[in-house]
C-alpha cells in the first residue's frame, strides 16, 4: 500500500514529522500549509525522552541535539528559590532537549523529500467517495489523494468537518512566553519551574546562549493582550527569586507571547474512512507536562507504522487511533491535573503542596520507559514494520 498518496494538512511540528515518517516508510506524501512560509512561534520548548526517542527513529536526533540544549535535571523551586524537587533526566535512553521551535521545525522540514511541502494552500473542504479523497483549496485548486491527515492544529477545520464531538476547553489560566539572552551568571542547561500562589514561572535553556521563559497566571476569563501589559506581569513576579525579574525586564513587550491554557479530551474515534487527525487537531494538551509536541511526534511514527501494517488507508487509520487513544488521554489528564495543582492560590493549600513536593522523590516523575517500550507502543521501528 506504499503506492498510496497521503496528504497532510498543516505544516506544524506534527504535520512535518508525519511527512518525514510517512516518506521514510515509503509513502507518496504531500503536505499543504495555509501560511505563505514555514513558521513556528518565537518560543522554546522541551522535548522529553519520548519525543527525542521518535526523533532518533527518524534519524534526526543528532541534528536536534546539536541545535538545542540537553539538560541533566529539571528543578521544581519555591518562590524564594529553594529546590523542592530535582527530576533527573540524564538516565533516560534518549536525552531531554530544549530547543527553539523554529529550529526543530527547520530540522524536520529539511528531512522532507523535494516538492513535498506546498505553502500558501489553505484547505477549504475535504470530500470523499469510497476510498478516494478530494481536497479543495480556497484558491480553487483541487487535489485527489488516497488518505488525509488533519494536522491543522487546535482550531482544526478538518476536525469540525468530521463532526468530532469534543472541543478545546479553556482551563482558567494564561501562559506568557519570551526568549532572552542567557544572563552572564547563569549555568547553561538549567531547566526549572518555580511554583507560587496562582502563578508559576519556568526557565528552559534552549541552546545558542538563549533562555526561554514562561509564566502562568490565573485568569478566569480568557486572557486578552490589552489586559496584560508587561508591567502587570512584572508586578506579579517582582519578588520572585533571581533571575525571574531580570528575565522579564530583558524581554521586549512586543516579543511576549500570550496563550490561554486549553486542552481537548480525545474522542475514542477520530477518523472517518480515509481521513484522520493528529497532534493538537485531535488531542491538544495543556502545556504543563511539555508533551503536546512530543505526543504529535509519537502520532507521526504511529501513523506511518499503522499504515504500513494494513492493506487499506482506512484500516491503517483505525489501527492508529486505537493505539493512540489511551496514551493521549492519560497525558491530557495528567497535564490538566498538574496545571490545576500548580495554579492553586489558596495560601494553606500552597503550603501543603510545598511540603509534599519537598518530600516526594523526583524519580516518581522521571522517565523510566525504554526506547524498546516506546517503539512497542508506536508499532515498532519503521524499518521493521511489515507491509500486509
Ligand atoms: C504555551 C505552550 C507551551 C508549550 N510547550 C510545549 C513543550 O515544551 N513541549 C511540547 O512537547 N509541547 C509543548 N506545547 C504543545 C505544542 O506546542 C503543540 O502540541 C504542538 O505544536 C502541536 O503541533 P501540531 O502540528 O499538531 O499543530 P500546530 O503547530 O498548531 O500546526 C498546525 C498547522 O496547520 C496549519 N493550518 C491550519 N489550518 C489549515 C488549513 N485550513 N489549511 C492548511 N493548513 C492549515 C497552521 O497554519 C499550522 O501551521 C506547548 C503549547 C503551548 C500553548
Amino acid at each position: 500500500m506504499s503506492d498510496k498518496r497521503i496528504a497532510i494538512i498543516g505544516a506544524g511540528i506534527g504535520g512535518v514529522a508525519a511527512g518525514v515518517a510517512l516518506h521514510q516508510a515509503g509513502f507518496d506524501v504531500r503536505i499543504f500549509e495555509k501560511a505563505g512560509e514555514l513558521r513556528e512561534a518565537g518560543a522554546g520548548m522541551s522535548l522529553w525522552p519520548n519525543g527525542t526517542g521518535v526523533l532518533q527513529q527518524l534519524g534526526l536526533l543528532p541534528a536536534v541535539a546539536s541545535r538545542g540544549q540537553g539538560g541533566a535535571q529539571f528543578l521544581v523551586r519555591s518562590q524564594a528559590g529553594d529546590i523542592l524537587m530535582a527530576i533527573r533526566t540524564a538516565e533516560a535512553e534518549t536525552p531531554t532537549i530544549c530547543i527553539h521551535r523554529a529550529h526543530l521545525l527547520r530540522i524536520l522540514a529539511d528531512a522532507l523529500p523535494p516538492r513535498c511541502l506546498s505553502v500558501g494552500h489553505d484547505l477549504a473542504s475535504v470530500h470523499f467517495t469510497g476510498t478516494k479523497v478530494d481536497l479543495q483549496f480556497t484558491h480553487g485548486e483541487r487535489i485527489p489523494c488516497d488518505g488525509v491527515v488533519g494536522a491543522d492544529g487546535i482550531h482544526s477545520q478538518i476536525r469540525i468537518d468530521l463532526a468530532y464531538p469534543n472541543k478545546p476547553v479553556y482551563r482558567g489560566y494564561a501562559i506568557f512566553r519570551g526568549i532572552v539572552d542567557t544572563p552572564a551568571n547563569f549555568s547553561p542547561g538549567h531547566n526549572s519551574e518555580t511554583w507560587g500562589e496562582g502563578s508559576r514561572f519556568g526557565i528552559l535553556s534552549i541552546g545558542s546562549n538563549k533562555l526561554c521563559w514562561y509564566a502562568t497566571v490565573n485568569s478566569p476569563a480568557r486572557p486578552l493582550r490589552t489586559d496584560w501589559p508587561k508591567e502587570r506581569l512584572q508586578q506579579i513576579f517582582s519578588k520572585w527569586h533571581h533571575p525571574i525579574p531580570e528575565l522579564l525586564a530583558a524581554t521586549e513587550p512586543s516579543d511576549i507571547m500570550l496563550n490561554g491554557a486549553c486542552d481537548q479530551y480525545p474522542a475514542r474515534a477520530w477518523s472517518n474512512g480515509p481521513i484522520t487527525l493528529m497532534g493538537d487537531a485531535s488531542h491538544a494538551l495543556t502545556p504543563n507536562l511539555g508533551q503536546g509536541a512530543c505526543m504529535a511526534l509519537e502520532d507521526a511514527l504511529a501513523l506511518a507504522n499503522c499504515l504500513r501494517q494494513k492493506t487499506s488507508v482506512s484500516e491503517g487509520f483505525r489501527l492508529y487511533e486505537a493505539k493512540r487513544f489511551a496514551r493521549v488521554r492519560n497525558a491530557i489528564l495528567r497535564s490538566r491535573w498538574l496545571g490545576e495543582i500548580g495554579q492553586w492560590e489558596n495560601r494553606a493549600l500552597v503550603k501543603v503542596r510545598t511540603a509534599v513536593t519537598r518530600i516526594l522523590p523526583g524519580r516518581l516523575f522521571e522517565c523510566h520507559s525504554t526506547s524498546a517500550q516506546l517503539m512497542a507502543l508506536l508499532g515498532g521501528h519503521l524499518q521493521e514494520s511489515t507491509e500486509a
